[in-house]
């Protein structure tokens, strides 16, 4: 069978590897479908020198596919079932498992296609506990896009920044994977949205999103335009995923008592903050990772209502390099798939 492999910074090869055994006790075998990708594919490609993993590594990090057989005591799955599969080794028995908090896992034993084997390949075996049933009408493609790009969205969200109806929320970056979906979440709630985008022709695509202003912040700063949009009043909430310079002016972007969720820092890692500024303004500022299967339960359901992707490109398994460069290249609005 085909299986993708890392095997150096920057260096992916598609080799010919043996299929695996049948599944052992509490697994189920998958036949993957469709991999999506996020900006996560793209650090492991060009290599972390603090992610410990060890190359070959299989990558993909976020998948759906089909069951192709389940082990004797496995009950909810069978044969030609679509599945999605949660992308983290959790233990399944830490006080954080067993609370439905996946994503704080104790004994976590990694991200797959980060830390360790992902699902860029035909086959694989996973405990089913891991495994989450796709809704009837739901494409695999479509299904593809929820344990990272809706699930880490859903929880950023909904579970940390607590979004409410009515409320004013900054998404940054609205033509990014999770951005786009933010938008599309949000927008769901009655929520008034303003996003960046970094030329115009992403305007347009977000404003039919469904965002209420659009920022192109390379030609305009964006706290300023966002002060004036609220009245200099600020907003409740900031979808961060940018970090870098951007960050402390998202900070003055947010009113009093604001919240700020972040996930990713793709402008840069470090950031000096005022705190002054934070106590005094009472700022609230969630780190997010990934979600709970409850999380990717959710965004299966609203992907199932009709809230679908945004799809970017498509392209096929020898060719996920071109997709991973479209990331690279901030061309992209939405996702990219990689067919299998
Ligand atoms: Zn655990």
């Amino acid at each position: 069978m085909r299986s993708l492999q890392l095997i150096a910074d920057r260096k992916l090869e598609l080799a010919d590897v043996p299929a695996p055994p049948q599944p052992g006790d509490g697994e189920v075998q998958i036949r993957i479908k469709a991999v999506a990708l996020n900006h996560l594919d793209l650090w492991g490609f060009r290599g972390m020198a603090f992610a410990k993993r060890k190359l070959p590594l299989v990558v993909g990090a976020e998948a759906a596919g089909e069951i192709v057989e389940t082990s004797a005591g496995v009950t909810g799955f069978k044969p030609g079932d679509k599945v999605v599969m949660y992308g983290a080794m959790t233990c399944g028995h830490c006080a954080a498992c067993r609370e439905g908090r996946d994503n704080l896992c104790e004994n976590v034993g990694g991200i797959m296609g980060f830390h360790i084997d992902g699902f860029a390949r035909d086959l694989i075996n996973l405990p089913a506990r891991l495994v989450i049933p796709v809704p009837s009408g739901v494409s695999l493609r479509d299904a593809a896009c929820a344990p990272v790009a809706f699930g880490t969205t859903e929880h950023m969200l909904f579970d940390n920044a607590k979004l409410k109806p009515g409320e004013t929320i900054l998404v940054h970056a609205g033509g990014s994977g999770i951005g786009s979906v933010a938008i599309k979440m949000a927008k769901a709630l009655g929520c008034t949205i303003i996003t960046t985008v970094g030329d115009d022709a992403k305007a347009e695509k977000a404003k039919a999103l469904g965002a209420d202003h659009v920022i192109n912040y390379k030609t305009e700063r964006f706290e300023g335009v966002t002060r004036k949009l609220t009245a200099k009043k600020g907003v409740d909430v900031v979808f961060e995923h940018v970090g870098g310079e951007g960050f402390n002016a998202s900070l003055l972007c947010l009113k009093r008592g604001g919240r700020l969720v972040t996930c990713g820092s793709t402008a840069g890692p470090s950031v000096t903050i005022n705190l002054m500024q934070l106590f005094q303004q009472q700022y609230k500022i969630f780190g997010s990772f990934g979600a709970s299967i409850r999380n990717i339960r959710d965004s299966l359901s609203k992907i199932a209502a009709g809230m679908s992707p945004i799809i970017d490109s498509e392209f096929a398994l020898a060719d996920f390099e071109k997709g991973l460069a479209r990331i690279e290249s901030r061309q992209v609005f939405g996702k990219v798939i990689i067919n299998f």
